[in-house]
């Protein structure tokens, strides 16, 4: 049998292996941040009508550069941006991978502050682009220091922030997003997937594009707004910037579906959006539960939680998961990440929290 070692790839992808967030059919799925909850039944009818009005035409190719959707996508964000500030492709993911074949390639590289998004490296691997794994402060923290610190000693192409940063949770005070553009000699990617989960009060990197040729904030309807499944992220930039990632952009990336689909999306934005405040209430009892426990948890803005199980974390995803409940092991020692979804995958995944600690649930005052 051929195997991968016998092809003649290239030498830095071999002994690779590949994006693999386990998809596994358990009860509860609580390991990469989706939304728990379905599509609602007006919504579904809406994106069906769309998709139905583009099928006699789909013998001919889709605007290429999704101009009605991405006028759309301005709209919503709102800041006063226009279409030819915003840029769209196949999840945010493309959209990182279009700014590194942009931006970074052979020769070049970029800077992440991790633990970070794991497909940051991966993207800039397939695109050639060196990874410098920055460090974060106690607590996962970063601030404008260390941050700016990191920066004048590797001066990388492309400084990828994370904000609320993944696995950990904790949006990024915008005072280190411009001290990071006052000292990055290349481009600065704000990754705000979870932008629309932040706690009051935060601000966006959205906020800081004025004036800021070299600032990229991406964003995507894969969290908030859960369509994962429909695969749709943007970005929001300097015009300029938009025009680079058009140098790079597959033609046609963007099928007639996705664009008809997101856009339908995006009009009935008030019942999609309508699950984030349910949400960010179960992100927040998970996080004061499991500090009842006297477990410790970073503080979120996004819709999951990173929680300490101390000792081997594989062992206790393994222990959750034989309780029916599928969390994530983003390989950090002693720590877990849980998607916070609906109240009763939140009971399921703290009655499995207790029977992990062998712990009973903090009892109510009447029941003392
Ligand atoms: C989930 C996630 C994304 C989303 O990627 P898509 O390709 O838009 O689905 C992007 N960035 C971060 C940090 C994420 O956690």
């Amino acid at each position: 049998m051929t195997t991968l070692d016998d092809l003649p790839i290239r030498d830095d992808l071999r002994g690779r292996t590949p994006y693999g967030a386990p998809q596994l059919d358990v009860p509860v799925r609580l390991n990469t941040n989706e939304n728990s909850y379905p599509v609602p039944e007006p919504v579904v009818e809406a994106i069906g009508k769309a998709l139905a009005a583009e099928l006699r035409d789909l013998n001919r190719y889709p605007d290429r550069d999704a101009v009605a959707l991405r006028a759309d996508l301005a709209g919503y964000l709102g800041h006063g941006l226009t279409v030819d500030q915003v840029w769209a492709a196949n999840g945010s993911n493309e959209v990182q991978q279009q700014l590194l074949q942009a931006f970074g390639g052979p020769g070049r590289s970029a800077l992440g502050f991790v633990p970070a998004y794991s497909m940051h490296p991966l993207l800039a691997l397939g695109t050639c682009t060196r990874w410098v794994p920055g460090r974060r402060g106690a607590d996962f923290g970063l601030t404008a220091e260390e941050a700016v610190a990191q920066v004048r000693e590797h001066r990388p192409d492309v400084v990828f922030l994370c904000s609320p940063n993944n696995p950990t949770g904790t949006a990024l005070d915008p005072a280190v997003v411009t001290a990071v553009l006052d000292v990055a000699p290349g481009m600065v990617v704000v990754d705000e997937a979870y932008a629309e989960f932040a706690r009051p009060g935060t601000v966006s990197a959205l906020a800081v594009l004025p004036g800021h040729p070299r600032l990229v904030v991406t964003r995507t309807m894969s969290k908030a707004f859960g369509f994962a499944g429909g695969r749709l992220g943007y970005l929001a930039a300097d015009p300029a910037v938009v025009q680079a990632v058009q140098l790079v952009r597959l033609p046609y990336h963007l099928s007639a579906l996705t664009q008809a689909a997101a856009r339908a999306a995006l009009a009935h934005r008030d019942a999609l959006l309508g699950t984030v405040a349910a949400i960010k209430e179960q992100r927040d009892r998970i996080v004061a539960e499991l500090r009842a426990r006297g477990l410790r948890a970073a503080d979120s803005d996004a819709n999951f939680v990173l929680f300490e199980v101390g000792g081997d974390q594989s062992a206790a995803w393994r222990t959750l998961l034989d309780a029916g409940v599928l969390v994530r092991d983003v390989g950090l020692p002693g720590w877990l990440r849980v998607t916070a979804g609906t109240p009763a995958e939140t009971d399921a995944f703290l009655t499995a929290m207790d029977k992990l600690t062998g712990t009973q649930a903090p009892r109510s005052r009447g029941e003392q």
